[in-house]
């Protein structure tokens, strides 16, 4: 494929000396907003494109359109290569065995949503358990409590400690014979705690259990390795990782997907359809009914280009420093309370301000020119552990500085100014 190549010298020991070069890549932190500089803090809902995504994007339309898989013309071909090069690229970056295993999907929702009904639904019986934590996003509950109430299954929560890391050992305890899958989230959106899913993995596969991993918040901050992790289902979103949105992936270990029922019929899962019986193509085509989002898993090769070029362990160790700064700033603030203190975190600082409302909070960050997000974050049961409504959430990507952090808290003050009056 040929990539725009990012804006920067290749892998190295730190970035801050890169890092204006590499914000150059991304033609968003540029914007104004209000007249001030976009301060982007919002990563963890989605994450801005650098220009090699967009002009791929472009590119496709521009030169290659074209609906792929059937066609004998040039422009078909052409796409049908660019987009099974980014399953390549994809199935590199997770170390997955073969290509066989990336399920090209809208994202992590529809990528758990495949497991519980393809894989889960017709092995659960009444009395069996669904085991996930209680840190999970919407994604990762309810198309389980869905599959749940099809087969009389049950869903198991293992808790969470008040720092917002999983009551030790509760997980082991919580496998059981009847425990068929269990679906953990690699790293919290809310909390930005990451699990110890490599051990929790193979706790789980000493009972026999299957595991999913929801990645959404993990590829884009640290280097997943399937293979490592023994995973059998990992699950994340293109947009979240620089790329398109309505793209991601389900890896899914071979012998598995083999052996499951395609999710929805249509166009190219098929191998021959008659009014009697169909037969089905074989991986991974076999759960890709439907002409695909072309352009979105071209931009998604791309993407993930772009972030080996850079380089996670890069990205990671930036994004660690940004966060340490801002829970030490955080602490100097009186009345501000993070929510998620986990001894593994992610770039995640969840807080409350005094007992401004977070929605508050945001508003007066947006007239600084601040992005961050509040709510709840598709975490419902999150915020009901902690008994609060929402939280104010700032994100990190390795994009951001640490003078941004400090007008964050700048305009913290600001906030806490206007509403202790
Ligand atoms: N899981 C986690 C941990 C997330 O943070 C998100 C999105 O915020 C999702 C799942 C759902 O991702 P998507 O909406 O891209 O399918």
């Amino acid at each position: 494929m040929s990539v725009v190549a990012p804006n920067v010298a290749g892998p190295g020991p730190g970035m801050t000396e890169d890092l204006e070069r590499l914000r150059a890549d991304f033609p968003i932190l540029r914007t104004r907003i209000r007249g001030k500089p976009l301060v982007y803090f919002d990563n963890a809902a989605t994450t801005q494109k650098p220009r090699s995504v967009i002009d791929m994007e472009r590119r496709y339309y521009e030169e290659w359109n074209a609906n792929i898989h059937r066609g004998v013309h040039w422009l078909s071909e052409k796409a049908t290569h660019e987009y099974e090069h980014a399953r390549d690229t994809v199935c590199a970056f997770l170390n997955a065995r073969s290509r066989k295993e990336i399920i090209y999907t809208r994202g992590t929702t529809e990528a758990i949503n495949l497991v519980a009904q393809s894989f889960a639904r017709p092995r659960l019986r009444p009395g069996d358990e669904v085991l996930i934590t209680a840190m999970e996003h919407h994604s990762n509950i309810v198309p389980w409590q869905m599959v749940c109430q099809l087969t009389g299954a049950r869903l198991r929560v293992v808790p969470i400690t008040d720092d917002g890391e999983l009551v030790a050992g509760e997980f082991e305890r919580s496998l059981n014979e009847r425990t068929r899958i269990a679906a953990i989230v690699h790293v919290s959106n809310a909390l930005g705690t990451i699990n110890p899913v490599r051990h929790m993995v193979a706790a789980a596969h000493a009972r026999d259990v299957p595991v999913l991993l929801d990645g959404a918040q993990a590829v884009a901050h640290m280097p997943v390795d399937v293979q490592a992790l023994d995973c059998d289902f990992y699950a994340f979103s293109g947009h979240k990782i620089f790329g398109p949105t309505g793209t991601g992936v389900l890896y899914g270990r071979e012998e598995l997907l083999e052996n499951m029922p395609p999710y929805q019929g249509g166009g190219d899962m098929i191998r021959t359809v008659s009014f009697e019986n169909t037969t089905y193509a074989d991986l991974p085509a076999k759960f890709e009914a439907g002409t695909p989002n072309i352009a979105g898993g071209i931009g998604l090769g791309a993407a993930i280009d772009y972030v080996q070029t850079v380089g996670l362990q890069r990205m990671a160790a930036h994004e660690h420093e940004l966060l340490r700064y801002a829970t030490a700033r955080a602490r100097e603030v009186p009345g501000l309370r993070v929510i998620g203190q986990a001894r593994e975190k992610a770039a995640v600082l969840s807080f409350l301000l005094n007992d401004i409302h977070p929605h508050d909070v945001g508003t007066i960050l947006d007239s600084e020119g601040i992005a961050i997000r509040t709510g709840h974050h598709c975490a419902m049961p999150i915020m009901t552990r902690y008994k609060i409504p929402a939280t104010a959430r700032a994100s990190f990507a390795f994009y951001n500085t640490r003078e941004e952090v400090d007008r964050l808290f700048v305009a913290l003050e600001i906030a806490r100014k206007v509403f202790t009056r």
